[in-house]
């Protein structure tokens, strides 16, 4: 997607003000993989930590979908370095390992509403809500190209759709600065976009990235398969502005 494309939908957008963002109150944030949360929301995350507002962060899947055929890091212990990686950035954003939830489903398997399965993740994801009982949540693009992201969009979705009162919603975008097609971008009507200025986040923000040794750094060797984020993919999130949809 070229950067005329993506500027359309949120050049003019306004910017959600500190007195807004904290109208926001108790935020659920949630994250389909290790990393997500940081380069969605990291600056958000900090600047609601630095106004005493509780944040939860959950993470829905086990991460083991980024180094699938390595034998330095196998299985449980590729699960474990993600997980110590995410406590670790989210500790520089100001989030305690009590405020983060892995709920360890399977990576790159999430399902969509008309999985078998289906049912489970959100119940999954139910008691995480009725246990946090948050205010606003925090959740990927219902279009963000990566299936797992869109899984997690339903899972939310229906989930919160059965909240017994009513919960803000914003929707953070990924691999929408990357991947997108015209199909995936938001539309007039779909939702409010805003901006948020993190200027005195960014800094805590990219080290929370940087925090991901195993997605951004050649830590993990030996998987010709292993993904990690390339500095084109992390360029987009290193901005003095997040983007979310409202709905
Ligand atoms: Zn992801």
């Amino acid at each position: 997607m070229g950067l005329a494309q993506e500027a359309t939908f949120y050049d003019h957008a306004p910017v959600l003000l500190p007195a807004e963002q904290q109208l926001l109150g108790k935020t659920l944030i949630v994250a389909p993989h290790q990393d997500d949360e940081s380069l969605g929301c990291g600056g958000i995350i900090y600047l609601l930590k630095q106004m005493d507002i509780p944040v939860h962060v959950v993470f829905v899947t086990d991460g083991s979908k980024s180094h699938p055929n390595s034998k330095k890091y196998p299985f449980e212990k590729l699960v474990s370095l993600r997980e110590n990686e995410s406590v670790e950035a989210l500790a520089i954003l100001g989030v305690g390992k009590n405020d983060i939830t892995f709920l360890r489903l399977q990576d790159g398997r999430l399902p969509t509403a008309e999985a078998p399965d289906f049912q489970d993740a959100v119940n999954a994801f139910k008691s995480v809500l009725n246990h946090f009982e948050p205010k606003t949540i925090f959740t990927p693009w219902q279009r963000d190209p990566h299936p797992d992201h869109r899984a997690t969009w339903q899972i939310v979705n229906q989930a919160v759709q059965a909240a017994p009162y009513a919960i803000r919603k914003f929707e953070y975008f990924i691999w929408l600065w990357e991947r997108a097609g015209s199909d995936d971008l938001p539309v007039a009507g779909e939702g409010k976009i805003w901006k948020v200025d993190i200027e005195i986040a960014q800094d805590y923000k990219k080290t929370a990235v940087e925090a991901y040794l195993s997605q951004t750094t050649s830590l993990i060797d030996d998987d010709p398969e292993g993904f990690t984020l390339s500095p084109e993919v992390l360029a987009h999130f290193d901005n003095r502005f997040e983007i979310f949809l409202e709905r």
